[in-house]
């Protein structure tokens, strides 16, 4: 072999070995998703093509990162397209967060909140801003609900306030009527304040709402006094009762949108959809549904042996369904044995006096029922009872099923 040869043969070796590296080193320091790289102006991303991103959005190990027109890896905050963006330290998106006093939301997109009113999550804390956006504190009224506000968050648990004790579930809520704190039972009245469990009174109205049901609102909202409507679609254009006794504190609950017993007692498809339709209706009017209701003619009713055993079966799949149904244990009477306001008052206040909790049946679309309520409810507050409005820990007052 020549000498020449020998060299032509030695540069095509190391050329092999060199083409050979080439190809197997990147492979050791490049995976398949590429690699971060730095260089004193700042982070870039090399891809497993070799180039690298620039002027653009790349998602990478789940989170989004913006590079600029450079390549480099955006921090803090950068205007895109038009829309505002945070960039944590190490180039992650920061998606619906506050950022100091700047919202961003799920797309990382900022967001104005100047002059937002209402609830706030604030750095992992609730707060609560009025309509000039200050920071508000203390007693807090929000909808329809109560709240908190104490060393700066929205409370929750025990509060002792002016000589009461109130109770704020873990949605900052004041709660009223029976309530259970991890430990124990307590019964807070309609104001929220711990009480007795004694001489207590939950009026319930059936079949309205009706022509006298803005009466009767009026008569409640005098005495500042909290009760439960079961409502129907008797009288639709009165729909928005509805809303007005929901806003006012008192509690809405389906009780049926025919009060047909042939048609919603025929099968317990029948019935359900007849409470569903109800349910819509609340909904409408209130935004909420209700977990709570009352049978036509109570659970106890004997119309409905025209379809045997559909009582036991829909009560059974009342609480499949995690509803919860109340009867009565107090009669107002005037489901047609009085038609007279001294009579109805006479069977409320004799009524009452036998319970401890007593669940009142009463129909607001009966003028004389609500004239009774004039003199009833001032009555029983200087008796020392306390009303409160029926809640998903309420006693169920419940009849034995004979169906
Ligand atoms: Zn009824």
């Amino acid at each position: 072999m020549t000498k020449l040869k020998k060299r032509k043969l030695l540069s095509i070796v190391v050329s092999f070995a060199v083409i050979i590296s080439l190809l197997y080193v990147p492979k050791l320091e490049v995976n398949a998703a590429g690699q971060w790289m730095e260089s004193s102006e700042g982070w870039w991303y090399q891809q497993e093509d070799g180039s690298y991103p620039w002027e653009t959005w790349k998602e990478i190990d789940g989170a989004w990162y913006y590079f600029d027109w450079y390549g480099y890896m955006t921090t803090g905050w950068k205007n895109i397209n038009g829309y505002w963006y945070f960039f944590f330290p190490d180039g992650r998106l920061a998606t619906y967060m506050w950022i100091g006093n700047d919202w961003v939301d799920e797309n990382g997109v900022w967001t104005d909140t100047w002059g937002t009113t209402g609830w706030q999550l604030r750095s992992g804390v609730w707060k609560y801003y009025d309509e000039n956006g200050n920071e508000c504190s203390g007693w807090i009224k929000s909808g329809r609900y109560w709240y908190y506000v104490g060393d700066g968050s929205m409370h929750t648990g025990w509060l002792e306030d002016g000589g009461y004790w109130y109770y704020f579930d873990s949605e900052g809520r004041m709660c009223t009527d029976w309530i259970w704190d991890g430990n124990d039972w307590y019964l807070m009245d309609a104001k929220g304040r711990w009480i007795n469990d004694s001489k207590i009174i939950y009026l319930t109205f059936d079949d309205g709402p009706g022509p006298y049901t803005d009466r009767l609102l009026g008569i409640l909202d005098k005495y500042d006094v909290k009760a439960t409507f079961f409502v129907t679609s008797a009288f639709p254009s009165y729909a928005g009762c509805i809303k007005k006794e929901y806003d006012a504190g008192h509690t809405v609950a389906v009780h049926s949108f025919t009060h047909n017993y042939r048609q919603i007692y025929a099968s317990e498809a029948a019935y359900w959809s007849d409470f569903e339709k109800m349910q819509s209706v609340i909904v409408g009017q209130t935004g909420e549904r209700t977990n709570l209701f009352r049978f036509p003619g109570g659970s106890s009713n004997s119309v409905s042996r025209f379809n045997s055993g559909i009582m036991t079966r829909l009560s059974r799949e009342a609480g499949q369904k995690g509803y919860k149904y109340f009867d009565w244990n107090v009669a107002s009477g005037d489901a047609g044995d009085t038609t007279s306001s001294d009579v109805v008052f006479r069977n409320i206040a004799n009524g009452v006096k036998g319970h401890n909790e007593s669940v009142v049946l009463c129909h607001d679309v009966k003028s004389y029922t609500v004239t009774a309520m004039e003199t009833f409810i001032p009555w029983a507050l200087s008796n020392g009872y306390t009303f409160i409005p029926l809640s998903e820990n309420s006693f169920g007052a419940h009849h034995p099923i004979q169906n």
